[in-house]
């Protein structure tokens, strides 16, 4: 499931790469001690193109799966321009250092421009243009793993006319093989050995979930970062470089590298991407200035020869050039990327508009009360493991699921914190709950005997009934409830219980409300007057949180309202803004014209009393739309216009009426929840619709959906 791009620290990580990328140009180190230089300079060094490299392959992973080719000529044409406009800029510097000059030809200048860049580093940029060619048509020719199998072997022949050129020159055939090479461009480090293998690592990240635990990340890179430093070293004193710049082992670096800092905290930041470009694009032209400068003031021993404080400038003065430059750099009109050109149903979440529920329900309540949110059912449909991975990037520590297999999956998925699952989990499955380190709730006494006879201890919190009598031991039998503390193995962390008319305002729904309060209060002050620990306690959800924020807790567990929807059109006290975090969108299959008297889908309930112009969505109730939907009025937004659904909802169709809207084609996207133009379908309206409310709705989504995340 999922086109989720987590973002981690990757663009703090490619300031970093790009501060890297001048230490290669100026050793810092070098005045100080030379393997250390080496070690900086021509091993670790080494990370940064790389991680450039991947992150490029990471996001654009999907346009080329989804034969977005518009997307990808986009990209490359962008880099394209950034090539040309680098290449006018260090003409000056070509002129002076004398490129133009006598030995100047006209062939080589043309291969500098296609493989090796007209300046040093701007290598990166025709290699880039190159390798993005080659991935996207060998993924769509012939598939990701004999893509993958090519770009192995590319890089191979790559590494013999780099650090492994020693084995070369032991043979006539292959010194003769790479001559030839050479005579095409001056390294095996461009577009066609190097680039592919880390375009597609990055890919390959972008594609799989990610399966490895932090552990074992900072294992593997820790590892494999001896083994390259070792890989190098050895390299170094065999005298078998021709170039270094390609190891075997920064493989293996790169990908534990690039997964390390996708689980670290970090903002998605458009501003330090083109940062980290400009940085790696100019910084040549500050050292020629801060060189230039040192002779006028006559200050060489300390801006030159000094290798660290020239470093430190050059990287200053390339941060500050390139920090006055994003300001200056286009904003906005950002091409609307169609990630989804072949899906036929999807679901769109907006993390920014979760982000901001979270904020608004936390403005809302005391400040230490902190928020639970509710990810049982699939996040109500907005994918769980994505939205607990933003609301603990967030900061959330405690999260609430409905079952068992709920909270291990979140688990599997990296989510960390307190998971505490609200309902019954089969005595057979104990195990699982130490193995993950899950909170199962107590549903009643003698389910707490039960957990009782495992032989570890169980982390619970004890679920108190106070008038809704689903789940809980019964608020008034304090008896049972101490027996509860008394059981050994149990360890109880807290107590909550569940308000079951807090949507209402009415009268004696209010006072049921605030008995449920008052009782789980009491309660919990004869336990303490007796001395027992009663741990971190909770008791609203979103309709306590929004009509009794004032409530004094520990914690709040939000569901619904977490995702920007209230359950129907209820009005609520606190004053709140959120924000619908989920649109649902499909496509037009198909357009037919019908003539009066015609019918519509099962059932013969729709009859067409004139000419028509109707569409087939590629939606139906197996993706969780209500079958009924159609009774009640409802409709979908199409080119900004409504379109009213006809006729009974399949399975997984549903018939729209287009007459009014001209420029309806097949293929065209179609929003049966969000915002379309200056109208919005509300999953509320939805609801009402269909009799129900947005919880079902949301919850009921369908496992066929494809998932996007926008930020
Ligand atoms: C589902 C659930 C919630 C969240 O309810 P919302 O009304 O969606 O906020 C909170 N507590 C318990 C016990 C639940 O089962």
């Amino acid at each position: 499931m999922g086109h989720s791009k987590i973002t981690g620290a990757l663009d703090l990580f490619r300031l970093l790469a790009a501060l890297l990328v001048v230490a290669v140009h100026t050793s810092p180190l070098y005045t100080m001690d030379e393997t250390a230089d080496f070690v900086l300079t021509r091993i670790i060094g080494r990370f940064a193109v790389p991680f450039f490299i991947m992150v490029t392959g990471y996001f654009l992973y999907t346009a080329i799966a989804k034969r977005d080719n518009a997307y990808i000529k986009g990209f490359v044409l962008k880099i394209g321009t950034i090539y040309l406009i680098s290449i006018i800029l260090f003409l000056p510097i070509n002129f002076y250092s004398g490129y133009f000059g006598e030995k100047f030809l006209w062939g080589d200048l043309i291969k500098d421009i296609l493989f090796d860049g007209t300046f040093y580093h701007l290598w990166y940029l025709p290699a880039m243009i190159l390798g993005v060619f080659l991935v996207t048509v060998g993924i769509q020719r012939f598939g990701f793993t004999i893509s993958f199998l090519v770009a192995i072997l590319l890089y191979g022949i790559g590494l013999l006319g780099d650090s492994y050129y020693g084995i070369v020159q032991q043979t006539d055939i292959l010194t003769s093989f790479y001559d030839m090479i050479f005579t095409l461009f001056e390294y095996t480090r461009n577009g066609l050995f190097f680039i592919p293998i880390y375009l597609l690592l990055g890919m390959a990240i972008s594609k799989s979930n990610n399966r490895l635990s932090t552990k074992q990340i900072v294992t593997g890179l820790v590892i494999s970062s001896v083994l390259l430093l070792i890989e190098g070293l050895l390299l170094n004193s065999l005298s078998w470089q021709r170039h270094d710049s390609m190891y075997i082992l920064l493989v293996p670096c790169m990908y534990f590298l690039f997964l390390f800092s996708l689980q670290l905290p970090g903002k998605n930041s458009k501003t330090l991407r083109d940062l980290s470009l400009i940085i790696y694009l100019i910084h040549p032209w500050m050292i020629v200035l801060v060189r230039g400068f040192a002779k006028v003031i006559d200050q060489e021993q300390l801006f030159i020869y000094n290798n660290f404080i020239h470093y430190l400038i050059v990287s200053f003065l390339s941060l500050f050039a390139g920090w006055i430059l994003t300001k200056f750099s286009p904003k906005g009109r950002k091409r609307k990327i169609d990630l989804l050109p072949d899906n036929r149903a999807w679901v769109e979440i907006d993390l920014a508009a979760l982000r901001h529920n979270a904020k608004e329900l936390q403005r809302i309540l005391p400040s230490h009360c902190q928020l639970m949110p509710v990810v049982k059912a699939n996040a109500y449909g907005h994918g769980d493991v994505a939205i607990a991975r933003e609301l603990m990037r967030a900061g959330l520590k405690m999260f609430a699921v409905a079952t068992l297999a709920e909270g291990v999956r979140l688990r599997q998925n990296g989510i960390k914190g307190d998971i505490l699952i609200l309902g019954y989990t089969n005595p057979k499955e104990l195990a699982s709950l130490e193995k993950y380190q899950l909170i199962q709730t107590v549903v009643d006494f003698p389910y707490a005997l039960m957990l009782n006879q495992y032989p570890k201890k169980v982390r619970v919190h004890i679920k108190i009934d106070t008038g809704m009598h689903r789940l809980g031991v019964n608020v008034e039998n304090l008896a049972e409830i101490e027996k509860v503390f008394e059981c050994k193995n149990l360890k109880v962390e807290g107590m909550f219980s569940h308000l079951s008319t807090a949507d209402s305002l009415a009268d004696e729904d209010v006072r049921f409300t605030q008995k449920q309060i008052q009782q789980f209060n009491q309660m919990i002050d004869l336990l303490k007057a007796k001395g027992y620990h009663t741990g971190k306690l909770h008791i609203q959800g979103s309709y306590g949180i929004l009509n009794y924020p004032d409530l004094v807790c520990d914690y709040a567990r939000p569901g619904i309202a977490l995702y920007g929807v209230l359950s129907a059109d209820d009005k609520i006290r606190a004053s709140v803004h959120l924000k619908p975090v989920l649109s649902l969108k499909a496509r037009i299959a198909l357009i037919k014209e019908i003539q009066p008297g015609e019918v519509i889908s099962y059932g013969r309930q729709f009859t067409a009393k004139s000419n028509m112009k109707i569409a087939t969505v590629t939606i139906g109730y197996a993706d969780g739309i209500p079958r009924r939907l159609y009774e009640n009025n409802a409709y979908v937004m199409l080119h900004s216009k409504r379109a009213p659904i006809i006729g009974r909802i399949c399975m997984d169709q549903l018939m729209i009426d287009v007459s009014h809207i001209h420029e309806v084609e097949n293929n065209d996207v179609v929003t049966i929840i969000g915002v379309d133009g200056t109208e919005q379908i509300r999953c509320e309206d939805i609801a009402r619709q269909s009799g129900t409310i947005t919880n079902e709705i949301l919850s009921g989504l369908g496992p066929r959906l494809d998932y996007v995340y926008l930020d």
